[in-house]
């Protein structure tokens, strides 16, 4: 598979360690784009008789399956359940069980595998956090060394996880986009592989299979509405993939609509989706709890927000007081997740009881919602 430079059209192999072609307006780098969608998971039936994992999605993966087999930790293959009482047509999927205790595993692997695959002598990485756990416990298992790029704002919790697997940990002073901008000069570097989960759209392939394993546990079909975190998308995009694989093969005959939710104090989408503006509304950024989603200035802002314009979704927005309010509400029924992990709950309780803010969307038919980050990965302050 080849991804393109949307600027000039220029392709690279998926495993080429090139990730930067043509810089936009901004004078950023533009993400390069997969060249073609994935090939679609094989029938239900055929599915059946392979290992639940994520190899079972070889065909849609991007990577040659060995290369998988060499650094899966056993992530994805999360369970899928009814949210509980009161709460009808709502499923939870719980992604916060997967080996780094986020979802972002299900890209990372992919990442890691890819870096082996073409010979990477180390992997760099930016985030927030989670990404940056995934990327250090891959690589370890990859047998790479990893270098990860955060804000020094990054919770206790989640620094000591990516220390304890024997990566290099930069804190960056500033914020989440200077943690990016210094990774970029570090993944310049010879021999080096940008495992970054917002440029590499190979992390797509894996947050893809979010969709293809809800397909398969609601017996063939998919909700009619995705409740997704936002921030610089890797879910959203993932699943957005995901569901166009799963129509264009005849496999479900409609597309759920995705509404992505933002942490009020930090909403460029959320802005840009009120206005109706094709791109990123700049923000000066807030305070927020939901530190897995304070992303000021997305650079696949403009794709976020076509992705979901076109599945008929909508971006809202939650407070720190949803938030905090939903998270105590999930560990009430059983689930104990991080602070940003409870945005969408927030949401799916707002939107249901009615619009709560004057541009809410109205929530009907049923729901997917992830669980996406444990809790343990944030402190408990209610
Ligand atoms: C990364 C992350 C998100 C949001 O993902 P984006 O890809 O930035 O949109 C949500 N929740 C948790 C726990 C995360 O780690
Ligand atoms: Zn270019």
């Amino acid at each position: 598979m080849t991804r393109v430079c949307p600027a000039c059209g220029r392709r690279f192999d998926l495993l080429d360690p090139t990730w930067r072609c043509c810089s936009g307006p901004d004078g950023r780098p533009l993400p390069l784009v997969l060249a073609e969608p994935p090939a679609a998971p094989p029938s239900p039936a055929r599915l059946r008789e392979r290992p639940w994992d994520l190899g079972r999605y070889a065909e849609s993966l991007g990577v040659p399956q060995e290369a998988w087999r060499l650094v899966t930790l056993g992530e994805g293959a999360t369970p899928l359940l009814p949210a509980g009482p009161r709460v009808d047509g709502v499923w939870v999927k719980a992604e916060y069980l997967s080996p780094t205790l986020s979802f972002k595993d299900r890209g990372a692997v992919l990442l890691l595998a890819a870096a082996r695959a073409a010979r990477a002598r180390r992997v760099v990485v930016d985030s927030s956090g989670n990404a940056g756990t995934a990327v250090a416990a891959y690589a370890a298992r990859a047998g790479l060394p990893a270098e990860v790029y955060v804000p020094e704002s990054t919770s206790p919790q989640k620094l000591a996880q990516v220390r304890a697997h024997g990566a290099r940990l930069h804190l960056v002073p500033g914020r989440r986009e200077d943690a990016a901008a210094a990774a970029a000069r570090a993944a310049d570097e010879p021999g080096t592989r940008y495992a970054s989960h917002v440029y590499d759209p190979l992390f797509h392939l894996g947050t893809a299979t979010f969709v293809y394993e809800v397909w398969e546990q609601l017996g063939g079909r998919l909700p009619d509405v995705f409740v997704l975190p936002v921030g610089n998308g890797t879910l959203v995009l993932g699943v957005a993939l995901g569901c166009a694989v799963l129509h264009a093969a005849g496999h479900v005959p409609a597309l759920p609509r995705i509404v992505a939710v933002q942490a009020a104090t930090c909403a460029p989408l959320g802005a840009a989706w009120r206005s109706g503006n094709a791109d990123p509304v700049p923000v000066h950024p807030g305070p927020t709890l939901a530190e897995g989603i304070a992303i000021a200035a997305p650079a696949r802002g403009a794709e976020i927000l076509r992705a979901v314009a076109a599945s008929g979704g909508a971006v809202v927005t939650v407070t720190d007081e949803e938030l905090l309010a939903a998270r105590a509400d999930l560990a009430e029924r059983g689930w104990y997740v991080e602070n940003t992990a409870a945005v969408c709950w927030a949401a799916v309780r707002r939107l249901r009881r009615g619009p709560g803010a004057p541009d809410d969307p109205v929530l009907t038919g049923e729901v997917v919602l992830p669980l996406t980050g444990a809790g343990a990965k944030t402190g408990w302050s209610p």
